[in-house]
């Protein structure tokens, strides 16, 4: 290790800061943000002291410091981004035993400023020693998309019962065991999605449950998540978080390795989808898996593709553990039509073209497709069709046979925001032929729509599907 890495008390003490631009600017707000006292010396503060000057404990002085403002401080930084100036300062600060700091300059730094991720009370601090920054603040990006933002108001909540835990619970070890189910548990779960009143019912039954020296473990808890189109990149923070925590998790067939890759490695997978439909575990048996095993005590992540209400069966999956009892949570995704939309630049709504959007799917239920034919064909609206290339031949000719004009443009996508991507536009007389042509091979979304029209100017990703006269622009 290369520095002591310390949190250093500064409410009440000064904190010398020179130079009146970006840097300084930072510095005293970071300093401010910790209670200190700030002196700026700068002639000039540029715009990004606008929120800082007036600050009560912020003052601003022209020119140089000198050795004694320099020696009344706890700390002083250069900001002025002037080896000359800085390295003056710093023998000032030298001289007077005060640490000293100039951003990028490692000769000029008796300490270097970590990259902060701030869930205050709760401060995480990272550094490279100074060998790369852009690192140390990757980590840390990282870290913002791991740790949820209110962590810091959990940790200020769990506080308010430290004293009450402390006296029902005088075992150190006991006490750890505690606050252990508590942080990683349904109590932490509830708390992070604004459930107070949830949060302080489990922590009080926890602490009576502990209290009375029953050995229970973490209750069990189902996490439904939508893992979105099949980029990694479009899982949500949130679902990400989930997908570490779970201990067992199930999964189906729009899940790919990349996004299973994401999962704790030491989660148990089930695979619950079979390549050919007919051979899927019932949905009902999903169900009472994710019942038993929640009672097991585990925490259970199902996963799956887009987002769990939109045609995905995420609702008969929790109503039976509604009736159970059994603690859910539900994490949106980003759903293929949006997906497909933005990845083939297919707007799904556009003040010139469409005002509404249907989402339906095409699937075949007893022999037929039941939709609602009369409502497909109203003008100024887009139609995307979940499940709908298999059967895109009788989709499209019913479509024109009940109504809807032949010339009206149609896409599908297949394999949406996926390296494999590809778009195949025509109109609903010719898009099952050209879809066909193209040996689509699934999953794909078909866009139905005037805002079809708008693909050639605005595709941005992958390659286009190579069809005979694809108006792709
Ligand atoms: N819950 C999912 C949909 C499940 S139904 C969601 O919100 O996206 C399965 C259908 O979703 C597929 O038949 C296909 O129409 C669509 N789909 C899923 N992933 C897709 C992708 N990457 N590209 C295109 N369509 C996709």
């Amino acid at each position: 290790m290369d520095h002591l890495p310390i949190f250093f008390d500064v409410r009440g003490k000064t904190v010398v800061i020179t130079g009146g631009g970006t840097v300084a600017a930072r510095k005293s707000d970071m300093a401010l943000r910790a209670g200190a006292h700030v002196r700026v010396f700068a002639d000039e503060l540029s715009d990004e002291f606008r929120d800082i000057a007036g600050h009560e404990r912020f003052t601003h002085a022209h020119g140089f410091p000198s050795a004694e403002d320099v020696a009344g401080a706890a700390l002083v930084y250069g900001g002025e981004e002037d080896y000359e100036r800085d390295a003056a300062l710093f023998r000032l600060a030298r001289a007077a035993r005060t640490p000293c700091n100039v951003a990028d300059t490692q000769d000029l730094c008796d300490f270097i400023t970590p990259a902060i991720l701030d869930r205050s009370p709760l401060v995480a601090a990272v550094s490279s020693s100074g060998a790369s920054p852009i690192l140390a603040r990757a980590i840390k990006a990282q870290l913002e998309t791991i740790v949820p933002p209110n962590y810091g108001d959990l940790a200020e909540w769990a506080k308010g019962f430290r004293e009450e835990v402390s006296e029902r619970l005088p075992d150190g070890a006991d006490r750890r065991r505690f606050w252990e189910i508590v942080m990683d548990g349904p109590v932490a779960d509830s708390f992070l999605r604004g459930a107070l009143g949830e949060a302080e019912a489990e922590l009080r039954r926890t602490l009576d449950a502990e209290a009375q020296g029953a050995a229970r473990g973490p209750r069990g808890e189902v996490y439904l998540v939508g893992a979105g189109p099949g980029d990694p990149d479009l899982l949500t923070f949130r679902a990400l978080r989930l997908m570490q925590k779970a201990e067992v998790v199930l999964y189906d067939r729009l899940i790919g390795p990349q996004i299973l890759n994401l999962v704790r490695r030491d989660a148990e997978r089930i695979f619950v989808g079979k390549e050919t439909s007919n051979h899927v575990v019932p949905q009902e048996e999903i169900s009472r898996m994710l019942v038993r095993l929640a009672r097991e005590g585990r925490r259970v992540l199902r996963l799956k593709g887009g987002d769990p209400f939109m045609f995905g069966r995420g609702g008969e999956e929790i109503e039976e553990l509604a009736r159970e009892g059994v603690p859910f949570q539900i994490v949106p995704g980003v759903t293929a039509a949006t997906a497909c939309a933005a990845y083939a630049g297919i707007p799904l709504t556009h003040r010139d073209h469409a005002q509404s959007c249907l989402f339906v799917t095409g699937h075949m239920k007893d022999g037929g497709i039941d939709l609602d034919w009369e409502a497909l064909a109203r003008p100024r609206q887009t139609i995307a069709i979940y499940m709908g290339l298999a059967t895109l031949p009788a989709l499209a000719a019913e479509m024109v046979s009940r109504g809807s004009r032949p010339d009206t443009p149609a896409a599908v996508v297949d394999n949406g925001s996926r390296p494999s991507q590809r778009v195949v536009v025509g109109t609903l007389a010719d898009i099952a032929e050209k879809a066909e042509a193209a040996a689509l091979k699934g999953p794909a979304i078909v866009l139905v729509g005037s805002v079809v029209s708008l693909h050639g100017a605005l595709a941005w990703f992958g390659s286009r599907a190579p069809t005979p006269d694809a108006r792709t622009g």
